[in-house]
Order: structure tokens, then sequence, then C-alpha cells
């Protein structure tokens, strides 16, 4: 069969040789960056630079490797903290990712702010890693846990949004990108009506907006941002919470240990100062340099090339998917969202429409996507998802195509 071509779309960006993993497997199609992004080679060796040239435990020893190991690991928050547009590179505190920034805020403000009877507002599309702690959060307090319900093209009702907030509303939750539609949250609108009706903190789950445009967190307005090393071309297990400095200031510790403390006398302790505060134990320096190398070549790319370039795959997909009998796209258009498309297909479940695909080099995520109250209010129990990255271009979606036709005739798709 021949496929359509789209001949609209002129992606300019060609990188996939900068990506070890896709140079050495040629023939495959990698569209699951949305759970998580392949890794450049200057990320890897930045690694390998630092464990080669710089290994100690940063913090501790008073020999010059030590000293070395100490400034790698400075100079990666500074420079992340530069990407991310935060002014004081202290208010970023790495962690392990989205998932321990959220719950260091739920842990640490959650715990020492939330009351009896307070309420605390999360949206239909929230991640888990954005639901379950302030679910849990709430049940422990004894505090009311608010659902903001979507419209029907998966975006926030910000009429039912607005009806949510009240005084007892203590903390807003929400994504700036779902990952599961793709929808690109009014974080500005948001933020207004949140200002004009409590005095909640706002928390910005930013796992999906970190990596495919530009963010600033000093113009966002939100309290606190969360995000992953792992889906921004950096390794896995490094990430970050940024927040307001009179916020951190005022919070308890997340976790005890070492690298945290000030003073420890026998009936007391006292706190280090941030960044230090939240960070007990050695941290993860080797991957905060990779994370640092991944934002450099994120840079070198620029942010605005990234999001256009994911447009321009973006729509073509779209068109090319909406274009196919039986194929139902979840989520808004194209111009409003990030580089992922979610779908279903009539007579394919989307884990054999995976697997059909699989065999065809094509890795696509089938599955809740960790939104289980999303599919339950889609109505699904999975969809079928493709996500695109500054490597992708217009080869991985012919293969999508074709290999969605391919399952379309072994499962004996008949027109109703
Ligand atoms: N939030 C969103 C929107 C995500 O896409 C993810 C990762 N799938 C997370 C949170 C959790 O991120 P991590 O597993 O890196 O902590």
């Amino acid at each position: 069969m021949k496929l359509r071509r789209d001949s609209a779309f002129r992606p300019d960006l060609r990188v996939r040789a900068d990506f070890p993993l896709l140079v050495n497997n040629p023939d495959l199609h990698y569209l699951d960056s949305a759970a998580t992004s392949q890794k450049p080679k200057v990320v890897l060796d930045a690694l390998r630079d630092f464990y080669e040239t710089a290994n100690a435990n940063p913090h501790r020893g008073a020999y010059s490797l030590s000293v070395r190991a100490t400034e790698y690991y400075h100079l990666a928050r500074v420079r992340i903290a530069q990407f991310l547009g935060v002014r004081d590179s202290d208010c970023l505190i790495f962690t392990r990712g989205t998932t321990e920034g959220v719950n260091l805020v739920a842990g640490s403000w959650g715990e020492a702010n939330v009351l009896r009877g307070d309420e605390i507002v999360v949206t239909a599309m929230d991640h888990h890693a954005n639901f379950v702690p302030w679910q849990i959060l709430a049940m422990k307090k004894g505090a009311k846990f608010r659902i903001c319900e979507l419209t029907p093209d998966g975006r926030i009702d910000l009429g039912h949004f607005s009806g949510l907030l009240n005084d007892r509303t203590k903390i807003v939750a929400f994504n700036h990108v779902s990952n599961a539609l793709g929808t690109i949250n009014p974080i500005a609108e948001i933020i207004r009506l949140v200002r004009e009706k409590t005095d909640a903190i706002t928390v910005c789950d930013g796992a999906q907006s970190a990596p495919h445009f530009p963010v600033s967190f000093d113009s966002l307005g939100v309290d606190f941002y969360a995000f992953s090393g792992h889906k921004m071309l950096g390794p896995m297990g490094i990430g970050g919470l940024i927040g307001k400095r009179e916020m951190l200031e005022e919070m308890p510790p997340y976790q005890t240990g070492g690298d945290m403390i000030e003073f420890v006398y026998d009936d007391r302790t006292t706190w280090n100062v941030l960044p230090h505060k939240f960070e007990a134990g050695t941290p993860n320096a080797a991957n905060a340099v990779g994370l640092a190398a991944a934002v450099e070549y994120l840079d070198r790319i620029g942010m605005d090339r990234v999001l256009s370039h994911e447009r321009a795959l973006m729509s073509a997909a779209q068109k090319r998917l909406a274009a196919i009998e039986g194929l139902r796209i979840y989520g808004p258009p194209a111009s409003e969202r990030s580089g992922v498309v979610s779908f279903t297909m009539t007579d394919v479940h989307p884990h054999d429409l995976a697997t059909i695909l699989d065999g065809e080099g094509v890795c696509i995520r089938a599955g809740h996507h960790c939104a289980q109250p999303l599919m339950r209010r889609l109505d699904v129990p999975a969809t079928a998802r493709a996500s695109f990255y500054v490597y992708n271009d217009e080869s991985d979606i012919d293969a999508l195509v074709s290999g969605i036709m391919k399952a379309r005739e072994i499962f004996g798709y008949v027109p109703a």
C-alpha cells in the first residue's frame, strides 16, 4: 500500500546521528519519549568523564579530588537552573525525578501546613505521581481531595476549576503538559484564578514541559515545579524540584541524614542551608553532570526549534492518523499540544497494536499511562500513545502508520 506523505512537512532537525542507541539500531522507530528519552553521546561522555576524572564524594573530603567533584556537582546545578530560568540556583533541589519532587512538597510543606477541613485540588488529567501523594495527604490530614474535571477535548475545565477554589484551598496541583493527552495547560490563567480566590500554594508537574519547550520558572508564577532528567535526554535517577526561596526556607526537611545537617547535638539537630537541607545522603553527582550536558545539548539546538520540530511532526502524524478509519484520537488539536498523540482503534486492543508495531521496529506505549482517573473519564481501559522528540523524523510516522495498517489487516477490521 502506498503511504500518503504530507507535502507541507519539512522538519530541518536531523540529530539521530548524535544518539548511539539509535545509530546502533538503524531500523528502530522510537516513539516513546514521553516515557523516557534516548541519550545523546555528549551525555554518555559526561557521565564517563565524571567517573574517570572527578569521582569522589562531593562535600566530604578535604582533598582536591573531592573539591573537584563538588565543583562539578555545583556547576551542574547552576547550568540546569539557568536552562529552566531559575536565577537563584540554590532553589533547585536535585531529586530522583518528578515523583520524588512532588512527594517532597507533600511530605514537607503538606505535612506541616495542611489541616483537617482544608482542601487540595488536582486535575483529572494528572499523572499518578501528582495525584496519589495529594490523595494520601488529604486522607491522612482529614482534608478534602477535589478533582477538576476536563472538557470533552481533554483540557482543564476552567469553569469547574474556578468553582473548586475557595478560602479552604491549601494546595493546587496540576501538570504543565499531560503525558497521556499532550494537552498544554494554560498556567498563567490557572495561577490567576488561584491567586484571585485562594492563598493556596501551586505545584506544577513539569515532567512533560521541561523537555519540550522553553520554561522559565521565575516567570511561570508557580510556587513549585518538578521535572525528570531522563525525559530530557539526561540520565535516569536525576531530576529536580524548584521552589520559591521563602517557602523552601520555611519547610522542614523531607529526609534526614548526612549533608543536610548543620549541627547535631545529643538532643537536637539544626539544618544546613538550601539546597543541602533537602538533599540528605550522597548525591547523584554523576547524573547531575550528565543532565547538565543534556541541557547544554538542548540549548545548542534551541528550545524554540525543539518545539517547532515536534509541532511539525505532531501535525503530520495527527493528520495521517485521523485519516485511518476506526482510529480515534484523544485530546486537543495538534497546535495546542506537545508531541504526544493518544489513540484507540476499533477492534484492536492498544496492547495488541503495540505488540504488532514492536514487530515492525516501532516503539509506542500502550496502557493507562499512569493516569487511571483520566482513562476512566475517557471510558477506555487503555490507549496507544506515540510521542515525539528531537531525533524523530517523517520516517517514524511512515513506520507508525504502516504498522497500524498491518494491525488492521491482522485483526480484520470491518467498518461498522
Ligand atoms: N508526571 C508526568 C506528567 C509524567 O509523564 C511522568 C513520567 N511518566 C511523571 C510525572 C513521573 O516522572 P518520574 O517517573 O520520572 O518521576
